[in-house]
């Protein structure tokens, strides 16, 4: 059975798509079968991993308005492939954003992924789940899909603030649609320790938040930036770079925390 991560905060440009993209590929090369899915109509978790989101037969539009099935949806990345990081790709494109306005009106509209997704469950480990900055009908099907939401943030002060809004959210939808939903855990990102504030932020949320902050901190690192620019996740792009060995790191920490979460 596949374990289901929506990567997820409400704030853009936190680090969402590079957390899912990397996790991906950092996830593949220890041996896990991952879907990658593109849940934001940007579509820069697709274009990252190599693939061109213009030229796509169907997208997650065509799986959510059941016009096609996430086996016929999915494609895989030639670059990825050479990379030896590959995993299979659910994907996105601008088309994406109009599915909002043609589910208003179906039943059970926010369960459209999670019944998709128990299609192909059995041929997964890991499903991740890449989220638009918003919390809307697409945000709302990616979270009761899920079994946990991974949290990347920048240890800044109003990191917290924003926190507080995405922890209401991921607590009403627990309540109302989907009791397995929680915070797996908060991924510090973009990690500089030599700046005083963050290594504080860091120390607060430790304090506050225990065990749900990954040991895995991931750092400011240009080539994690510069990846995505050649159509490739920073753990296939430069794999002996600080930034890609961290989330081969927090790839590893995932995997023993799925064992963890199987036995209990
Ligand atoms: P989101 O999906 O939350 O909007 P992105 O993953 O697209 O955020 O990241 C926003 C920007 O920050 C991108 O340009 C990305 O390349 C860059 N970035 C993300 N993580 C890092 C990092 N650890 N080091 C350097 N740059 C990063
Ligand atoms: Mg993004």
């Amino acid at each position: 059975m596949a374990k289901i991560f929506c990567v997820a905060n409400q704030k853009g440009g936190v680090g969402k798509t590079t957390t899912t993209v990397n996790l991906a590929a950092g996830l593949a090369k220890v041996g896990q079968r991952v879907l990658m899915v593109d849940l934001d109509p940007q579509g820069n978790a697709t274009m990252g991993s190599g693939v061109d989101k213009r030229q796509l037969q169907y997208t997650l539009y065509d799986v959510l308005l059941e016009s096609a099935t996430i086996a016929e949806a999915r494609v895989k990345s030639e670059k990825l492939i050479e990379g030896g990081c590959s995993y299979d790709i659910l994907g996105a494109n601008r088309e994406l954003a109009g599915a909002e306005v043609e589910l208003v009106d179906v039943e059970r509209r926010e369960k459209r992924l999670k019944e998709a997704l128990a299609q192909v469950d059995a041929e997964y480990d890991f499903v991740l789940i890449d989220c638009p900055p918003s919390l809307s009908m697409l945000t709302l099907n990616g979270l009761c899909s899920a079994h946990g939401v991974i949290v990347p943030m920048q240890c800044e002060y109003f990191a917290l603030e924003g926190l507080t809004d995405l922890v209401n959210t991921i607590k009403q939808v627990h309540a109302n649609l989907n009791p397995d939903l929680e915070i797996i855990g908060l991924l510090r990102v973009m990690f500089d320790p030599r700046v005083t504030l963050q290594a504080q932020v860091s120390d607060q949320l430790k304090a506050h938040f225990g065990d749900k902050v990954f040991d895995a901190v991931i750092p400011r690192n240009v080539r994690l930036a510069e990846a995505p620019s050649y159509g490739l996740p920073g753990v296939v792009f430069d794999p002996a770079s600080k930034g890609a060995q961290a989330f081969i790191s927090f790839a590893e920490e995932m995997v023993a925390r799925i064992q963890k979460m199987k036995r209990a």
